[in-house]
């Protein structure tokens, strides 16, 4: 056990959205940068075991570990940052400490005591960041309070930092993020919100140590000082978090105003001197000079939020800046794509990517706008159901199997093409019982996927139950489709791709959440090459 581990926590107030998430992430990266290594927690107030249920339009994207936790999106920001992988510890929610204080209890752990918020759910709670800082692996956790204080839910959490704070003195930092609005009739940024917020947390008996200002405006010296004297905390632990034009300029504004060093001061840390973030800054440098520019056709049915796609939207960023090419992201609603509509809907794209999902609503869509690109030969990466949407249109168009579909959505279909997998048979709860995680793919030598990743063994994430019929491959293979990736233990097809296309590229998992500012995931990469191919030619 590393005794020395250090605390950080991250709260928010005023307003949801501020960016906790990102700030959390730049500053593990910047103490990676100073040659810690540091990991990321979320904790989430509210009461399902996890989203792995909920819906895009609740809570944006659900992002998955390599052992298979179903997450909040904030995980997917942490691991692009610091490109260290995250797992089940990393997201404890309400209902999660709720449910393994309830099975103790049931267990006879407590026998004879009354079992209350307070000892018992804030020591689950404490026992949850701890349980990170005592794998020994990191020098620093950080971890993130989701909502906003002051929220009636979030108040186990921070009354839990409460008592660490006090039980760790200075092996701990709070930071607390803020918005300092600026009101424009006045002309004037505003600190008063921050200063409730602030006396929100006091109220709970947490002072924070360092206070970062979301703002639109530059803070100057005059406003730092009166937050910091309303507040308690020196003028340098105010620091200013500027809309930036990219999440990835965030670490190195945040370098510039030194919150790394306010957080090594308050833990008493020896400071480094060496901070090493070039590759970062080259990253930023060429996402931010783009050489070249494609546009991408997302076909989905939650085009209208944000947030539902997060990691493929992150994963074209670093695909494209290692392409010197700036990503240009058409979101595309699959209810509107139909035959008729489809070539005035897709016949600009450099590349079409299907996005993954669950039931019927937009299917005919997808498929649609896959013929077009197997038609038209343009670059088609699908994902999950867009791998298998992708199944559907070869069975129905290409094998002639009048009907095919997923049992997902057409139960009685006379070609189930794709289909449950045979363990999902018996699954009778829906949370946390699909194939999550991570899996081993066995690539064929020569085919697309193999000259993306160079190598012949890959594991991926998966989050999905249904999967490729194994009735049908024969018949696939012998009209021109390559079941180029298989999973060896089970022999479940992963990948498919297209002998007669340029680029056309299936995957049954989920590529997207793999891929980092450090690493690329190299089918993106491969696929905005091919887009950027494609331009060209048709130029
Ligand atoms: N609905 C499909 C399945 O469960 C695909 C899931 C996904 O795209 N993540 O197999």
């Amino acid at each position: 056990m590393n005794s020395e581990v250090k605390y950080v926590f991250v709260t928010g107030g005023v307003t949801s959205s501020l960016g906790k998430g990102i700030i959390s992430s730049s500053l593990a990266k910047l103490l990676q940068a100073r040659g810690f290594s540091v990991t990321i927690q979320k904790l989430d107030p509210y009461i399902n075991i996890d989203p792995g249920t909920l819906n895009p339009y609740e809570h944006g994207e659900c992002y998955v570990t390599e052992d298979g936790a179903e997450t909040d999106l904030d995980l997917g920001h942490y691991e692009r940052f610091s490109n260290t992988r995250t797992s089940q510890a990393n997201n404890v929610t309400t209902g999660r400490i709720y449910q393994n204080v309830i099975n103790k209890e049931r267990k006879g752990d407590y026998l004879g005591t009354t079992v209350q918020v307070i000892p018992h759910i804030t020591d689950e709670i404490k026992n949850s960041i701890q349980q990170l800082g005592q794998t020994g692996k990191y020098d620093f956790v950080i971890t993130e309070i989701g909502g906003t204080v002051g929220d009636i839910e979030s108040f186990p959490f921070v009354e839990a930092v409460r008592q660490m704070r006090w039980e760790l003195g200075d092996r701990c930092a709070v930071v607390h993020l803020t918005l300092v609005p600026y009101l424009h009739a006045a002309g004037e940024l505003k600190t008063k919100p921050t200063q409730h917020s602030v006396k929100s947390l006091l109220e709970q008996g947490v002072q924070p140590d360092i206070i970062v200002c979301r703002t639109e405006q530059p803070l100057f010296d005059g406003i730092k000082q009166k937050i910091a004297q309303f507040c308690n905390v020196s003028p340098t632990a105010v620091i200013e978090s500027r809309d930036a034009e990219t999440i990835y300029e965030v670490p190195l504004m945040m370098r510039d105003e030194l919150l790394d060093i306010e957080v090594l001061k308050r833990t008493k840390t020896p400071i480094p001197e060496k901070l090493d973030l070039e590759n970062w800054t080259r990253f930023v440098e060429n996402l931010k000079n783009p050489k070249e520019e494609v546009t991408i056709g997302l076909v989905g049915k939650y085009i209208e939020l944000k947030d539902a796609y997060k990691s493929i939207n992150e994963a074209f960023i670093h695909g494209g800046a290692v392409n010197q090419t700036k990503v240009k992201i058409k979101r595309i609603q699959s209810e509107n794509i139909t035959p008729k509509k489809a070539e005035r809907l897709l016949k600009d794209l450099d590349g079409i990517l299907v996005a993954p999902g669950f039931g019927n609503r937009g299917i005919e869509g997808k498929i649609e706008s896959i013929r077009f690109a197997r038609e038209n030969k343009i670059p088609f990466l699908g994902i999950c159901l867009g791998m298998q949407c992708a199944v559907i249109e070869f069975s129905r168009n290409v094998l002639q199997l009048k009907g095919a579909h997923s049992s997902e959505m057409d139960p009685e279909t006379p070609f189930p093409v794709i289909d449950l997998m045979p363990e999902q048979k018996k699954v009778k709860k829906l949370g946390g019982t699909m194939r999550l995680g991570s899996y081993a793919c066995q690539i064929e030598k020569d085919s697309l996927s193999y000259q993306a990743y160079s190598r012949d063994l890959v594991h991926e994430r998966h989050r999905h139950r249904y999967e490729f019929n194994n009735d049908y491959r024969q018949e696939f293979v012998n009209n021109g489709m390559r079941l180029a990736g298989v999973n060896p233990e089970k022999d479940l097809i992963e990948i498919i791709e297209l002998k007669d296309h340029p680029w056309f590229v299936g995957v049954q998992f989920h590529p997207e959440y793999s891929s980092t500012v450090k690493e690329p995931h190299p089918l993106f990469t491969a696929f905005v090459k091919a887009a950027l191919k494609h331009k060209k030619d048709n130029q």
